[in-house]
């Protein structure tokens, strides 16, 4: 093993600063934010604040960032270990952005260490250290006129469509593209000899001469932009628009304005999925660098963007969840698309929710932030309700089409036909000759959602989860969607012999065979996680919906967000009637979201859409609600509902989890801590009690609850529970961990 300072010799002792240099350094363990190291004389002078360092914690080696340094140096210095290696001889984080990170801990109540882990892109964190590799990415050489793109689509339309792919994602990898066109190398090849495709080693989107559209903006958007105009500091505005009010326009002026001054943009956009989307559009629109960067991206060209836009080489930043943390000097504005959406929330290791993060690096860089949406959060509409945020409301279409009509079905006693109601069957086949498009949404993939035995009432329930399992029918498999595992199908019931077991209720595949049945396999289209599984073969998917052609996509939440189907008429909604039932106090809200979400899909240019609800309920108080009077009217019902039930908004909560093996185990363990927590008449504790689904995967969770009105309150019992003994050595093979402002009781 190494010794510490004492054994290293100092040759120049005259030259050389102090030998007893100390550095803090930022590596991600629990209960401490930075660990101590000495820094051997000869990189003493190289030092700065920000700067990687390779040292070992424990037996192992591991990437840590430098996050102060102390010259003067103490008698315990001698005994710290050495630092191994200093990578960088520069700030690799700046230090505002370690300072952001900082609070982020401190909001989170988690080391510093395991902050700056997340926040840096895996890439950085590994050894041995390698400067990220170069990436061919294709872009149009410039833009083509009309009549070029007609002589292209008849003398070479393989090639035209590799230009309209490219055309479409503004930038893309080499790679991605060959993965969606196998051809692509070759065309990219030829189209750039004709000048007109052209490759670059990063995905900046540079674009010249900003472009503005002829048409002129509604009086709910230049409302909006004279507010967002007139900030100069940090204000929060929630821009509340309802689908097809022309939201992106406003993003985009505020952009555009942002860049004239000469500042930067952060725009944050909840999946994969709708990135091209607002990249290209965003890509055309503005005057600048544009780039995109997400988890889609491999680590290796994630890595080289991030360090693009650390360098300043970017002026717009289109990103998920994690690009809140990319450093970005001279940031202006940040915006947040679609800010309801749960997947900004990270919901393992540092539990962040990007959002909250956008309004706090907002405040800290005293710039506004933009929160977008057609169904807003109810945390943000109780912050614009109580006069935090600026609520900017666009109520208006801008193609001044109907919002589409929405109508609940009552399928009790209809005749039914494979889970879907025949009269729906037929309104589907009449959109479909018209030459329309339809959506059929059920959250639910699979076959059937469970497996029954007619003679006894067994249900095939997973071995390792306390849940049903789902039969799918193509592989004749049962799957656990909890833990991934898979059964055979049993031929006879095991509990009393019989062989009338059958499968109960339905799931995407089901529809999408029902459909398949009533109109025609190739005009269906099935968007699930067992059907698409990369983003590339979603890219396929959206391309073959886009081309127009009449078809059913029956399919999940995937298909629910942000996409825009121009021949969508009719939206079918399954079997929504399971929320009504969640012990969640969020499920309103999130129905609500959803419902709304795929309702917005429907209606094209020229004709108000249509959505029909499929429920057992039709009485629901919110489908009434909701319908009759609307989103805003609804939450505020809701959030009057939870202000009396004291919950969030009105409360802030926080829940710490654990799972062992053993079901005692865990429960004796939130017990003792919680018995171990003063008593503190502003936070009320609840639990331990089970997680909604007890045993996942052989794993007993359990949970305490802490939910009050006062923050601070909250957060110091947080601190004193952090600082129980007991947490530092937990009983072997037990996992706890601490989520604040969960989005999920589960
Ligand atoms: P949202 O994001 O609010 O659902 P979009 O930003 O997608 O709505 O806008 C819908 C369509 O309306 C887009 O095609 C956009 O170009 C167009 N649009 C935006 N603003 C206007 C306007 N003021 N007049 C006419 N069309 C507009
Ligand atoms: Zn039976
Ligand atoms: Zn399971």
């Amino acid at each position: 093993m190494k010794q510490a300072s004492i054994a290293l010799p100092a040759p120049h002792a005259e030259a050389s600063p102090p030998a007893d240099c100390v550095v803090q350094v930022a590596v991600p363990v629990p209960f401490a934010d930075t660990l101590s190291y000495h820094l051997p004389p000869a990189m003493t002078d190289r030092v700065c604040i920000g700067a990687r360092v390779v040292v070992s914690v424990r037996n192992r080696t591991l990437v840590g960032v430098v996050t102060a340094l102390d010259a003067s140096g103490t008698a315990s210095a001698v005994r710290i270990r050495p630092v191994d290696t200093l990578l960088d001889e520069t700030a690799f984080l700046p230090e505002s952005s370690l300072d952001f990170l900082r609070q982020v801990g401190a909001y989170y109540l988690t080391p510093l260490g395991e902050v700056v882990a997340t926040a840096l892109p895996n890439w950085f964190r590994r050894l041995p250290a390698k400067a990220p590799p170069v990436a061919r990415w294709w872009r149009l050489a410039r833009p083509l006129s009309a009549q070029e793109k007609k002589q292209l689509a008849s003398r070479a339309p393989r090639q035209w469509e590799i230009l309209q792919a490219v055309e479409q994602a503004g930038v893309i990898l080499g790679k991605d593209l060959a993965a969606l066109y196998p051809q692509a190398a070759a065309a990219c090849r030829q189209l750039q000899k004709k000048g007109l495709l052209a490759e670059q080693d990063s995905c900046v989107l540079e674009n010249q001469q900003a472009t503005t559209p002829d048409f002129e903006l509604t009086t709910g958007q230049q409302k909006a932009l004279e507010v967002i105009r007139s900030q100069q500091g940090f204000a929060v505005n929630l821009l509340d628009g309802i689908t097809g009010s022309g939201k992106t326009e406003v993003y985009i002026r505020a952009i555009q304005q942002q860049l004239e001054k000469g500042r930067k943009v952060l725009v944050l956009v909840p999946e994969i999925g709708l990135t091209p989307q607002l990249f290209g559009e965003i890509g055309r629109r503005v005057t600048g660098r544009v780039a995109v960067l997400h988890s889609g991206l491999s680590d290796g060209a994630r890595a080289r963007e991030w360090q693009n836009v650390r360098d300043g080489k970017v002026d717009v930043l289109v990103c998920t969840r994690s690009g809140i943390f990319v450093p970005m000097e001279g940031l202006g504005l940040i915006i947040v698309d679609e800010e309801h959406d749960s997947s900004f929330k990270q919901q393992d290791g540092l539990r962040y929710h990007a959002r909250d993060l956008a309004v706090l690096r907002g405040q800290r860089e005293n710039i506004p932030v933009i929160l977008g949406s057609a169904t807003p959060s109810f945390e943000s509409l109780h912050n614009a309700r109580t006069g935090k945020y600026h609520w900017l409301k666009l109520r208006q279409r801008t193609n001044r089409s109907p919002l589409p009509a929405i109508q609940l079905l009552n399928t009790q006693n209809k005749p039914m036909r494979g889970g879907l109601a025949v009269s729906v069957l037929q309104r589907i086949d009449q959109e479909l000759a018209e030459g329309n498009q339809v959506l059929v949404f059920l959250n639910r993939r699979g076959w059937s959602p469970a497996l029954l035995c007619h003679a006894c009432g067994w249900v095939a329930d997973c071995q390792h989860c306390d849940v049903k399992l789902t039969y799918h029918k193509r592989i004749h498999r049962l799957r656990c969607h909890h833990c991934d595992r898979e059964y055979p199908v049993p031929e006879f019931c095991p509990k009393c012999g019989s062989q009338d077991i059958q499968p109960m209720g339905e799931g995407t595949e089901k529809l999408g065979d029902t459909l398949a049945g009533a109109v025609g396999t190739e005009r269906v289209i099935r968007v699930d996680r067992d059907t698409v599984r990369s983003a590339n073969q979603w890219k396929k998917t959206l391309a073959r919906i886009r081309t127009g052609q009449p078809c059913v996509m029956v399919g999940t939440q995937m298909l629910s967000k942000g996409h825009d189907f121009p021949n969508l008429t009719l939206v079918v909604v399954v079997n929504v009637d399971a929320n009504f039932f969640s012990l969640d106090f969020r499920a309103p809200e999130k129905l609500a979201q959803l419902l709304v979400q795929v309702s917005g899909r429907a209606g094209r240019k020229d004709r108000a859409g249509e959505v029909l609800i499929q429920t057992h309920c039709p009485d629901q108080p919110l489908f009434q609600q909701l319908f009759r009077q609307g989103y805003e009217a609804f939450a505020e019902a809701e959030l009057e509902q939870r202000a009396a039930a004291g919950f969030p908004p009105a409360s802030h909560m926080a829940i710490v989890r654990a799972r062992a093996k053993n079901a005692e185990q865990v429960e004796g363990f939130l017990q003792q801590m919680a018995e171990a927590l003063p008593e503190n008449p502003e936070v009320a504790v609840m639990g331990p009690i089970p997680a909604p689904i007890f045993r996942k995967g052989d794993f007993y969770h359990m949970q305490l609850l802490f939910n009050s009105h006062q923050r601070p309150a909250l957060r110091r019992l947080l601190r004193q529970l952090l600082a129980w003994p007991g947490l530092k050595r937990p009983p072997s093979g037990l996992h706890w961990s601490l989520d604040i402002d969960p989005q999920e009781l589960a």
